[in-house]
């Protein structure tokens, strides 16, 4: 269902590259969380490089590639605003979570190449990254938009960088600011955790408000929880839905972006009400998804 919408290339350009350096790379999982999730902050030095909030960076595995590839590149999502990380504009900060997928045949368990690779980064290494990708994912110009974000895992990236953004960087946002995010468990949180809380600084803003929805089984794979906090708010989720000036922007694995569309689905009281309201979003311009397997 979801996929209509979803406009994301299949290849991407990668001569585009530059040569970074790893600055830091910290685990901001607690050591107790199931997840490890890595901030690792880049040091650009070239001028020619800048990017706005929401767009991603490619991130150049070095060899042996499978299967005779000549490359291996992975997108991540610039978790900084365009002022750099810190204000420091030549640092960039992505979060990357290590993956693992299980071969279907063999039954084996492998680390996947990339996720792995940026996690196990060293202080000082060099690291070649490409981009910034993507202009479909951005902060509306207008001030007094609303913006409701949905993000599962990683999928809060890009929404640390619009929420630091609008409210550190912007004047005086005026629209209303809705962020639901899911994770495994409190500790999953990225950057609402202990570890790491820079979003939870926001809390206290007029317009901003933060759902969190933690899943219910430990698999985490399920959206149920987002669905459960979606329905939990509905008069103020379809108010905003309602609005001319409102966007929304979905982030993370898949099962976030059919969890929105089923909660949507009720709160619109049947799928077909909500696929005629998404589809308009979408033609506006007002809908934009970054979503990923894993
Ligand atoms: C727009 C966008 C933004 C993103 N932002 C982030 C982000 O901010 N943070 C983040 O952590 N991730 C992000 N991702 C996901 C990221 O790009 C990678 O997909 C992820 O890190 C896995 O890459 P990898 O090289 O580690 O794993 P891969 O080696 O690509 O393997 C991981 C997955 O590939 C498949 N796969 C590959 N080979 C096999 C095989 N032989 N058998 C079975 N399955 C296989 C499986 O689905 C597996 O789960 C983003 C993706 C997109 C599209």
């Amino acid at each position: 269902m979801a996929g209509e919408f979803f406009i994301q290339p299949k290849t991407y350009d990668i001569n585009n590259s530059y040569k970074v350096i790893v600055k830091s790379n910290t685990r901001i999982t607690p050591p107790h969380a199931r997840d490890d999730v890595h901030e690792i902050i880049f040091e650009i030095h070239d001028p020619s490089f800048s990017y706005v909030e929401g767009q991603s960076i490619g991130v150049l595995a070095p060899p042996p590639y499978d299967f005779g590839a000549d490359h291996h590149m992975r997108l991540y999502s610039i978790a900084s605003t365009r002022k750099g990380e810190h204000g420091h504009k030549e640092e960039v900060a992505v979060c990357v979570q290590r993956c693992f997928y299980v071969d279907a045949i063999s039954g084996e368990r492998y680390p996947g190449k990339c996720s792995n690779y940026v996690c196990d980064l060293n202080v000082g290494d060099e690291v070649t990254i490409t981009g910034p990708y993507g202009r479909h994912f951005l902060i509306p110009r207008d001030n007094e938009a609303n913006i409701l974000m949905v993000a599962s895992g990683t999928g809060i990236a890009p929404f640390r960088a619009f929420i630091k953004h609008i409210f550190e960087e912007e004047d005086d946002w005026k629209g209303k600011v809705r962020l639901f995010y899911q994770a495994d468990t409190g500790l999953d949180l990225l950057y609402m955790n202990e570890v790491k809380d820079d979003i939870k600084h926001h809390y206290l803003q007029s317009t901003f408000k933060a759902v969190e929805a933690l899943s219910s089984n430990s698999s985490g794979e399920s959206a149920d929880a987002l669905v459960h906090k979606l329905e939990e708010n509905a008069a103020d989720v379809w108010e905003l839905i309602q609005h001319p000036k409102t966007h929304v922007y979905v982030a993370g694995m898949r099962n976030a972006s059919a969890g929105v569309d089923e909660a949507l689905s009720h709160i619109a009281k049947s799928e077909e009400a909500w696929m005629e309201k998404k589809r308009e979003l979408f033609q506006e311009g007002r809908w934009a998804e970054h979503l990923y397997d894993r």
